[in-house]
């Protein structure tokens, strides 16, 4: 009888990218040790690099799985139909033929950390700071698992604040080894009890010092803080962020002043001075994602791929000395975000990509004290971000609403993969409002049919792959509805 695994697609994809993109000729994503080649912990860490090799990857957190939830919503839009995130934009994709990388290359990091998490308790140590390292190890391990479900969470499944988790998540895989595995569909409430597992485990054994392009505790609690705003656990939302904001700060982290922001983002960040940024890809000219990165995406000199709508546009530029309007780059009249910026001597394509910034801890605070009617903790978490951007601004001495937290986060995250995954958790709408502006006039709304939705509309999450379908028989029921 045929076996088949559950990983098949990966081998696809992995050969497919490996053959006739010579962009894209990074270590493969494949090429990890295996539980037996693991006998050290220096090994270990190695297979863990591993795993950001992954995530490095245009079709990872170089590009897609980041860009997907700016293109599906409000604020951004692609350039024209026929760029790469045109399809996205329009909803232009089947169960039959929708792209199969975000899925394929987050299941891809869970089989590495569980490689790592198998063997990780059976390594010898012969003093304590191995012994340090290898809890180090696994607890990075265990987040980066959590952050990998998590998003397919975000991507596959709606959202748990529509049905208190009850409808369906994603497999869960413990086992690497059990090649053989079928597993269906985990319920959405399972897979968040799962991530908060692994983050709150891997929390106690990551380390808190900064270490160049990984994930380290602050950046990890703020993972865990986000968690639990997207489960409506507000209290621990924001216990958890005050607890990251704090943990940060004591470890030299600190806010971007107004005066850094509009080109903090080139920052090549060092122990010494971590700026903000809790985790990032680091790309290098010597190890590059290409020309399918952020960077080049969003450049008008690079592919010129998507930019912000002229409504976003106008909406920032109704308070003209918000600095967040220099992060905005127009370029023959297209307005770009220039957030990807290329760190000294390098292409644009080599922009390092910020995943997890400490403005967004200030900001899931801000929202969970809004949402528990605690207005002091509200103010004192959005005011330093509303004071950067403008400091002339504040919120001091007012009653902070939920709009008003939701307004100043859209303003901050914008191009960071947020805004899709926060307007359908708070149970709000995506409205694609087609505005003018005589500086920016290029990119109108109406070339999707797809302009006003909420979380009803069945393809706010994305099709389960067919060849993932095709592959494991405990899905054949389990498609999302309406595909
Ligand atoms: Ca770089």
């Amino acid at each position: 009888m045929k076996t088949y695994r559950i990983f098949s697609l990966i081998a696809l994809c992995a050969a497919a990218v490996s053959c006739g993109n010579d962009w894209l000729d990074l270590e493969p994503s494949t090429r990890v040790p295996s539980e037996t080649s693991i006998q050290l912990v220096s090994e270990a860490k190695y297979a863990l690099n591993s795993v950001y090799n992954t995530m490095q990857d245009p079709y990872a957190y170089s590009g897609r799985l980041v860009y997907y939830a700016d293109v599906t919503a409000d604020d951004m839009i692609a350039v024209s139909s026929t760029k790469r995130t045109g399809n996205y934009y329009r909803f232009n994709f089947s169960k039959d033929n929708a792209p199969a990388s975000h899925w394929s290359y987050l299941y891809n990091m869970i089989a590495n950390c569980n490689i790592v998490l198998n063997k990780i308790d059976q390594l010898p140590t012969q003093n304590d700071d191995e012994k340090t390292l290898r809890d180090n190890i696994k607890g990075e391990a265990k987040c980066l698992r959590a952050l990998a479900y998590f998003d397919l969470l975000r991507l596959y499944s709606y959202p748990y604040t529509m049905d208190g988790g009850a409808s369906l998540g994603v497999p869960l895989v413990d086992k690497a080894a059990d090649i053989n595995s079928k597993p269906a569909r985990s319920t959405v409430a399972q897979c968040y009890d799962q991530v908060i597992s692994d983050l709150t485990e891997g929390c106690e054994l990551i380390g808190e010092d900064f270490q160049k392009g990984h994930l380290n505790k602050w950046g990890a609690l703020t993972l865990l803080s986000r968690v639990y705003l997207y489960k409506g656990d507000n209290a621990k939302a924001l216990k958890t962020a005050q607890e990251a904001i704090e943990g940060a700060e004591e470890n030299g982290y600190a806010l971007w002043t107004n005066e850094e922001y509009p080109t903090a983002w080139s920052n090549d960040a060092n122990a010494g001075k971590p700026g903000e940024v809790l985790l990032e890809i680091v790309n290098l000219t010597t190890d590059s994602p290409g020309k399918e990165s952020l960077g080049y995406l969003n450049s008008g000199s690079g592919y010129k791929d998507y930019c912000v709508t002229v409504s976003f546009y106008k909406l920032l530029q109704s308070d003209p000395k918000d600095v967040r309007n220099k992060i905005i780059k127009i370029a023959s009249k297209i307005p770009y975000v220039n957030k990807f910026q290329p760190q000294e001597g390098e292409a644009i394509a080599d922009a390092n990509i910020p995943l997890i910034r400490l403005s967004e801890a200030y900001l899931n605070a801000a929202e969970a004290a809004c949402k528990l009617e605690d207005n002091a903790n509200a103010v004192k978490y959005l005011d330093p971000i509303v004071r950067r951007a403008n400091p002339d601004n504040t919120v001091e001495g007012e009653t902070v609403t939920l709009d008003r937290v939701l307004l100043e986060r859209r303003k901050e995250l914008v191009g960071e993969g947020h805004r899709l995954y926060d307007l359908m958790r708070n149970n709000l709408r995506v409205q694609r409002v087609d505005a003018k502006d005589s500086k920016v006039s290029k990119v109108p709304a109406h070339y999707s049919k797809y302009l006003d939705f909420d979380r009803t509309f069945y393809m706010i999450v994305l099709p389960i792959p067919k060849a993932e379908m095709d592959a494991n028989p405990s899905l054949a029921d389990q498609q999302n509805p309406g595909y």
